[in-house]
């Protein structure tokens, strides 16, 4: 930074430049044109050379005059000052990051020179002492018109002093030199190590990097302290000001403890008073000086300038900035911040829109009796009182409104755009064993049942039809009096309701359950009497059941299409499509087909190579790949949307059911969904959403204690049966959860303590030790952590694939019929951990036993990710090449399954027993 071309060098020595050259030729340094440039190390080294080649054969004295008499080090660190955003407008705004530059000079002068000083020759002492003088009083001028904006200038001219000393020294060498005359002697002078000198003077960090922070931005990063006495004791320290307000940015840079180290340093030599001044320097880096502020802190430091005998020491530097328009200032009067309370609000993020401290928040709501810590929210009127008790004014949240952006979003989108009809879509229900599953798969002519774990819908699926009649589209609810929770949301999405009833059965519990749904939601009945082809078919019998339930056929004079149906002859059914289309025409079903779509969640489910899935019905608009959905409490991008037949398509406009990928989490079954114009909104709706819900939670677990009241009041007659439920679908879990709740008598109650999708972890298994639940995993096992925890606590954990077992089961033993039942237990785990293809079994998995023993005889299960893909029996067991018909834990095995080629590499293979064990809760 302070080369100068060899033109320039030769000007300022005032020696032609020819002559220059031939010296650093001399000095072993090339240069051949006048205009290049000479850096200061070569100077010094031209220096060197000269004194060697001259000044030989001097005195001592002279010979250390040669040598340097003082080195100047520099520093020049350059670090960056996050600042976050803090709420002048409310909102928090997006961090600045604020560049901070110190530069350290220090400079070292001979002990010898300084010894001189006192005794040496008048001369040069004056020389020395006028050329140091002029320099201080140079620099003092300098400083004193120090200002922010000429601060650039200002460095430039500081470097241009720099240089002119550097420069007047190599001349007042060099001369001295030549005046010594030209008598050679071989020893050259010894350059002065640095530990001979001492550090007689010593700047500290250049503030002036320092003060391109913004005073305001400075004002909302820094606290403000409320305290009188401590502004006070502010008016003493003027007079000496701290060393630097640097510190906070020199601990910024990489080289932190260095830092530290001369910090330490600089306050030593500035002493102790100034240490204590020091560490009150943030008391003193309040803003919003005013003038007269301002205009006494700098006379005041001017005149502690006056202890200290160089213009170059702390004090007047410190104070030359402070008195200047960029130092750390107190406030004239508090400052009244505007702070946006919300509904739920972070006690951190309310101490940063007030720019206090987090702790004096919690300082504040100690007092007022609330305990918080900076990470736990508040409510909006704690928020209120603790924003005014420190003195600033609260102003309501007008922009927590993202929610009624997005209905405003979707009202548009329905008012805009023209309607066409749409399919209607229409959801079977019915009791179980009717024909629900028969039903749809004969009008869908695909095979459904047979791939079910027995034979019952576990889970919504949603198809879209095409008929004769148009296009209908099915929901194909489960037919089990476990989903009722999701027949009732069905019933919600769907226009039309198919009640099945076998004519052979008659009217069933579950079936007077259909009709409730779809009253209650106000959705038109067709009844299909099902198994008509049957010997024992009586459709009277059904039609009396229903006239019971108000529901009456029209040839009786009533408004509802009975339509006798077989699923396994196809009898009816164009008659019931007929009639499903009749009734959608005279619905006049219609829906905006542009525009932004929305629609309700039929399904969902987290997959482990796509995340999570989720099927959903567009109701409305038109759903695009690419588009931003907000989901319930979670929102994405569409990633890919996948039809009923596994493609993969590009959009699905009104009543088309898809599978949707790109979601941020597992939507709940019924949540709706709606498409937003960019991502922020729906992230926003989303996480409002989630906060409302973690309230509501928040809400409903304290109402449990009127709960365990209510049940004092019962006396102690009444137990409880905790369980915690885990299955593969949110679906399955949903309407576990919702009919297990609904089990129990005077004497049980059964309490469904968590229920959620995947595998059964260490957390699931710690809450139900805590509370003693009986844990029930659906089509899921439990993790090996989990494991553990379940060993330790002796838990009760229960597999099962159907839920009409899990209720019967919990049925029967929260009803006291406890007898005889068939287990399942796990005798043991392999893992596998490679698959070879043989031609005589098929893929053979190459499985290492990790748990318990494998039993050839033994009906296994294939895991993956502890989710069950197949149930079935061995085909061959070996060790090595030989046939066994057990592996024990820790070996290795070759596993064949029967009827089962896909076994993956880290799929578990589960062997298990059944065993008839009395039943017991
Ligand atoms: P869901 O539980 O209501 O879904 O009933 P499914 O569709 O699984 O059917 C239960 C049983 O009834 C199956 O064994 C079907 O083969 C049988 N089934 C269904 N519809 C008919 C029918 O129209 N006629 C006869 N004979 N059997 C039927
Ligand atoms: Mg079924």
């Amino acid at each position: 930074m302070s080369d100068v071309t060899i033109k320039q060098l030769a000007q300022v020595l005032g020696m032609p430049v020819d002559k220059l050259l031939t010296q650093l030729g001399e000095a072993g340094m090339k240069f051949s044109d006048q205009e290049q440039v000479i850096s200061s190390t070569e100077k010094v080294k031209l220096l060197g050379f000269l004194r060697r080649t001259h000044g030989k054969g001097e005195a001592a004295a002279e010979a250390a005059d040669a040598a340097p008499r003082q080195i100047t080090l520099r520093r020049r660190t350059v670090g960056e000052l996050k600042v976050a955003g803090s709420g002048g407008r409310g909102a928090a705004g997006p961090a600045k990051t604020v560049n901070v530059e110190v530069r350290a000079r220090r400079t070292y002068v001979k002990r010898s020179v300084i010894a001189e000083e006192a005794s040496a020759e008048p001369e040069r002492e004056e020389a020395v002492r006028k050329l140091q003088e002029s320099q201080q009083q140079r620099e003092r001028e300098e400083r004193e018109r120090l200002d922010s904006e000429q601060r650039r200038a200002q460095d430039a001219r500081q470097r241009e002093i720099d240089e002119q000393q550097r420069q007047e020294e190599a001349q007042r060498a060099e001369a001295a030199a030549e005046a010594k005359g030209v008598a050679d002697a071989e020893a050259p002078a010894p350059e002065a190590p640095v530990d001979e000198m001492v550090a007689v003077d010593e700047t500290t960090a250049d503030e002036s990097g320092v003060q391109r922070i913004d005073q305001r931005e400075l004002g909302m990063i820094l606290p403000r302290i409320h305290e009188p006495r401590k502004r006070e004791k502010l008016v003493k320290p003027a007079a000496a000001p701290a060393p630097a307000p640097a510190p906070a940015p020199a601990s910024t840079t990489t080289d932190a403890a260095r830092g530290k180290a001369r910090h330490a340093r600089e306050r030593e030599e500035v002493g102790n008073k100034h240490e204590r001044d020091g560490s009150k320097r943030f008391a003193g880096g309040q803003m919003h000086l005013s003038e007269a502020d301002r205009a006494r802190r700098s006379s005041s430091s001017k005149r502690g300038k006056g202890g200290r005998s160089g213009g170059r020491d702390l004090l007047s530097r410190g104070s030359g900035v402070a008195g200047g328009t960029h130092g750390f200032s107190r406030p004239t009067a508090p400052v009244v911040r505007e702070v946006v309370v919300s509904d739920t609000n972070v006690v951190a993020d309310l101490a940063q829109k007030m720019a206090v401290k987090g702790s004096e928040v919690v300082k504040a709501l100690f007092k007022m009796g609330v305990m918080a810590t900076i990470n736990q929210t508040v409510d909006h009127d704690t928020a209120v009182l603790v924003v005014e008790e420190l003195g600033h004014t609260p102003i309501a949240d007008t922009q927590n409104n993202a929610e009624e952006t997005l209905a405003a979003h979707t009202q548009n989108a329905e008012l805009e755009g023209e309607k066409v009809t749409r399919p209607p879509v229409v959801t079977i229900m019915g009791h179980v064993d009717h024909g629900k599953t028969s039903l749809l798969d004969y009008i869908r002519r695909t095979k459904v049942a047979s791939g079910e774990a027995g034979g019952i819908t576990q889970h919504i699926g949603a198809y879209h039809v095409k008929t004769s009649r148009g296009a209908i589209t099915f929901l194909d609810t489960p037919g089990h009096a476990a989903f009722t929770s999701m027949r009732a949301r069905g019933a919600q999405s769907t226009d039309i309701v198919i009640l099945v009833v076998a004519a052979d059965d008659g009217v069933k519990p579950q079936t007077i359950e259909a009709v409730k749904h779809a009253r209650a939601a106000n959705v038109p009945i067709i009844v299909a009497v099902n198994k008509m082809d049957k010997d024992g078919a009586n459709p009277d019998n059904v039609k009396q059941g229903l006239v019971a339930q108000e529901v009456v056929p029209e040839d009786w004079g009533g408004d509802v299409q009975f339509v006798p149906v077989s699923a396994k002859t196809g009898m009816g059914i164009e008659e019931l499509l007929d009639a499903i289309s009749i009734q959608a025409e005279v619905m006049e079903l219609k829906a905006v087909a542009d525009g932004r779509a929305s629609g309700v969640v039929i399904e969902s489910s987290l997959d482990r190579g796509r995340g999570p899935v989720a099927t959903v019905l567009v109701q409305q608009g038109t759903l695009r790949k690419g588009d931003f959905v907000v989901c319930g409490v979670e929102y994405g991008r569409m990633r890919a949307l996948i039809n009923q037949s596994g493609k993969q398509v590009d959009e699905a406009g009104p009543s088309i059911p898809v599978q949707v990928l790109g979601l941020s989490g597992v939507p709940e079954t019924g949540d709706d969904f709606v498409c937003v114009e960019d991502e922020r909104l729906a992230r926003e709706v989303a996480q409002e959403r989630e906060l409302k819900r973690r309230e509501t939670r928040m809400v409903s677990k304290s109402n449990r204690l009127e709960d365990i009241i209510a049940k004092m009041g019962q006396g102690d007659e009444q137990q409880t049966l905790n369980i915690l439920v885990k299955g593969d679908v949110q679906g399955s879990v949903e309407a576990l959860r919702e009919s297990l709740t609904q089990i129990g008598n005077e004497r049980v109650r059964v309490n469904v303590v968590s229920s959620g999708v995947g595998g059964i972890n260490e957390s699931d298994a710690t809450l139900a030790a805590a509370s003693k639940a009986l844990v029930i995993g659906f089509n899921v096992r439990a993790d090996a952590s989990a494991r553990k925890v379940i060993e330790t606590n002796g838990l009760d954990v229960r597999y099962f694939s159907i839920i009409y077992d899990v209720i019967d089961q919990v049925t029967q033993a929260a009803t006291g019929l406890l007898g005889m039942e068939v287990r399942e237990d796990i005798i043991g785990i392999a893992e596998v951990r490679d698959v070879f293809r043989s031609s005589k079994f098929g893929a053979v998995a190459g499985c290492m036993v990790t748990e318990g023993h494998v039993k050839r005889s033994k009906p296994i299960r294939v895991l993956r990710d502890n989710v069950v893909v197949f149930e079935g029996e061995l085909e061959s067991l070996r060790r090595f090449k030989d046939l066994v018909d057990e592996v024990r834990s820790g070996m290795e095995c070759g596993i064949a399954v029967k009827q089962y080629n896909d076994v993956k590499v880290g799929d578990q293979i589960e062997c298990f027993e059944r065993t008839e064990v009395a039943r017991t809760l």
